[in-house]
């Protein structure tokens, strides 16, 4: 019997080859009918014999093209049309937009071996790209996702490629970036001394590279800087022009060989370098490795990614050797997208660069995971991963900005059931920031047709993203920090009943109006209590002043100043008179319980470092310490109020060596974790930047998988601030 069926389909569903891959499907099955696109996803109408639907509806939910995600399929029956063959119809837009826009994509297969293959037409072309991979995110000027909505509107197809775009049997049809040597964008070559080419431009940055200098390189979603990975000099340059003392470089390579040739990397590892989102992932360094030490100063790991867009591929072949690739910014702003700001601002960085007049439209970073007992754990979550899309149970008709933290600052919205979280933005310490703070808020609305009703922010008073808020005149609400990091891990993982939420990271406002960051709570979805929390030691300096890690130790040292060993300590401290005032007289000196910062008393104290100047870097110098037949802990004591004391563990670390006193610090943090949870009879729910260290977060699944404890991490956001946004819009969906 013949019979006509609809299908409404949502998800990322736009832009990845949808609507030819139904087209296919119905012309394999003899169906007819159309299909098109709608601003909430795909529209299709199919007319044909009964019993071929079911292996049709199998094969549309089962066999969808590589970048497609389907969240829903709403099928219903329809009267009889009597159709005549199978068409692709214009798209129908309705005001609301609400589509999930796709992240940007690696170079795939087929694209990569087009590139290379001396008979094809875009052979060696650097902006090669098709519907399964290429920018979206990052051309995108508005929706729907059409080419004139994209910074690629104003180059003309050439006849070619229209022929292509039109024909839905090809692989490129509909690809809205689409484009050729004949009539896509140029790629040129810039020195800094005014020279210009865009004759082989690629063999003038290999030169440039090769010669140890310093250049940037367009890439996805903003420029990176590069040199020579195997030039120990290139590199230390590169540090004293970005005045990057020992953070650590990524380094791109051109093949999971070629990282191999240098680092030892697991299954888990290798999967995540090659997949489609093309992370950097930080991975061990052998132990003899021919890679300078100043890529990655004191730490036995390096942020290794490959290839993912054309450029890199044909310029890795021709390099045949690893690359420095980091951010082109200025250090905690974000990434740079245009070859104006380049030169104003890393001109004294670089001496030359490649670029291509496709706009970079919306930036991105790229994306950073590592993995720890097998488990993944986001450090940043962007190119290739965000704008991350989630569908929501929650019934709501108001339109949700959730404005996040304020460092790594990511911001997320609510329209229509759907939560939508925007790539990693930056710290909101700088005008540059702040503004590509304000300018990705108006992106979404602009993509989603929003205009907030409700805001939602931090409690802290005075960060950038709270008074943003304010300033608003729209109704808003308050989230404290450590609550939202819980909250955005609850949701995740679809967690409802009452947990033990372990929030642990650097800084964070407390209900009491000190420093939070040690966090046990009870709760819930709607309300938390705090348990159990470290007690709170005096920073000295306030919050400027924890670049300074030894002030911490003299601070958690002072009360024991009689012991000997601390007396000691605090001897050696040439500021020692005006930390004993600040302490003694309480002047600038705010209540602080982060367990982030105890790791940086730890690291003062066991390896007598001074400073840092990058965010977890105490914790990565104490996991290379780390030693796995160590299984001592700390004997701790906790008060009647749930207040955990700790100074004996520091004073114990002041006669022991330094790789058993940082086994056991992370040892006894691990431990804390579960005899909380068994004292509770809880799950437990970990979130927070601290739960970034891999040795931590090792030892702690090991515990708690041994004590049979339920526990949760984040899997695909990141522990740090980047997911309060999340969190703080979970709270407000679970408060209206
Ligand atoms: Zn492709
Ligand atoms: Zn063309
Ligand atoms: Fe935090």
């Amino acid at each position: 019997m013949k019979i006509c069926k609809i299908y409404e389909i949502e998800g990322i569903v736009q832009g990845v080859g949808f609507r030819p891959f139904v087209f296919a499907l119905a012309r394999k099955y003899g169906l007819r009918g159309f299909v098109f696109n709608t601003s909430s996803g795909v529209h299709a109408e199919v007319e044909g014999d009964e019993e071929i639907f079911a292996d049709f509806e199998f094969e549309l939910q089962n066999n969808t093209p590589p970048l497609a995600a389907v969240d829903t399929i709403n099928i219903t029956k329809s009267a009889l049309k009597n159709f005549d063959d199978f068409k692709i119809t214009k798209s129908e837009y309705s005001s609301s937009k609400n589509t999930s826009i796709s992240a940007d994509m690696s170079l795939c297969s087929e694209c990569e071996r087009e590139l290379r293959n001396k008979s094809n037409r875009r052979f060696g072309y650097p902006l090669i790209n098709c519907t399964n991979c290429g920018p979206r995110y990052s051309i995108i000027h508005t929706v729907p996702y059409d080419r004139v909505n994209t910074s690629m509107g104003k180059f003309k197809m050439c006849p070619k490629c229209e022929a292509e775009y039109n024909d839905p049997r090809n692989r490129r049809y509909h690809a809205q970036p689409i484009s050729c040597p004949e009539c896509g964008p140029v790629v040129k070559f810039y020195d800094l001394k005014g020279f210009s080419t865009d004759k082989n431009p690629l063999l003038y940055l290999v030169c440039t590279v090769k010669e140890g200098r310093i250049a940037a390189l367009k890439g996805m979603g903003g420029f990176h800087i590069i040199c020579d990975a195997l030039n120990e000099q290139a590199i230390s340059d590169l540090r004293e022009k970005k005045r990057r003392k020992t953070k650590p470089f990524a380094v791109l390579f051109s093949s999971l060989e070629m990282i191999k040739e240098y680092c030892d990397t697991t299954k888990e590892e290798d999967d995540a370098l090659l997949s489609q989102v093309r992370p950097i992932v930080l991975v061990k360094k052998k132990k003899k490795c021919e890679l300078p030490d100043n890529i990655a100063p004191n730490i036995d790991r390096i942020g290794a990614f490959l290839p993912y867009t054309p450029l890199h591929v044909l310029l890795l072949d021709m390099l045949e050797k690893p690359i420095i690739a980091t951010s082109a910014n200025i250090s905690g702003e974000p990434i740079i997208t245009s070859k104006e700001k380049l030169v104003t601002k890393l001109g004294g960085v670089i001496d030359a660069y490649v670029d291509f007049d496709r706009d970079i439209v919306n930036f991105s970073d790229d994306s950073v995971l590592q993995f720890a007992s097998g488990q993944s754990i986001f450090l940043r979550v962007s190119r290739g991963v965000a704008p991350k899309f989630f569908k929501t149970f929650y019934k709501c008709s108001e339109k949700i900005l959730a404005l996040g933290a304020h460092q790594k600052s990511t911001i997320a919205v609510f329209n229509d059931a759907n939560i939508t979280i925007s790539p990693y933005i930056g710290d909101l310490e700088s005008v540059e920031s702040i503004e590509a703070f304000e300018r990705s808020i108006d992106t979404f609305k602009k993509f989603y047709d929003f205009s907030p009703t409700l805001l939602v922010c931090d409690k802290h008073p005075s960060y950038a993203s709270t008074l943003w808020t304010k300033r608003q005149n729209i109704p808003m609400i308050s989230v404290q920090h450590h609550y939202a990091h819980i909250l955005a891990v609850m949701f995740e993982q679809n967690i409802k009943d009452e947990v033990l939420g372990v929030a642990w990271d650097g800084t964070g406002y407390g209900d009491d109006g000190s420093i939070w960051g040690g966090e046990f709570f009870i709760c819930g979805l709607k309300s938390y209590e705090r348990r159990y929390s470290f007690k709170p030691f005096k920073l000295l300096g306030g919050e400027a002043s924890i670049k300074n890690i030894d002030r911490i130790a003299f601070s958690i040292l002072y009360p024991q100043k009689d012991n000997p060993a601390a007396a000691a300590f605090l001897g050696g401290f040439t500021e020692k008179y005006l930390l004993e005032q600040a302490y003694e007289k309480e002047i600038n000196a705010p209540l602080c319980s982060s367990v982030g910062r105890l790791f940086d008393a730890a690291c003062a104290i066991i390896l007598k470092q001074k400073s840092v100047t990058y965010d977890g870097e105490s914790g990565l110098y104490l996991e290379v310490l780390y030693d796995k037949s160590v299984h001592e802990r700390y004997d701790t004591i906790i008060s009647e109020s749930g207040e955990i004391e700790y100074a004996d563990w520091f004073l114990e670390m002041l006669n022991e060596k330094p790789a058993v006193a940082a086994s056991k610090f992370i040892n006894t943090l691990a431990a804390l974790i579960v005899d909380f949870a068994k004292k509770e009879r809880k799950k437990v729910v970990l979130g927070g930047g601290v739960f970034q260290n891999r040795t931590l977060v090792e030892k702690t699944i090991e515990l708690l998988k041994k004590e049979r404890i339920e526990f949760f991490l984040p899997k695909n956001i990141s522990p740090n601030d980047s997911s309060i946004a999340l969190g703080q819009m979970v709270y407000a969906l679970n408060h209206l």
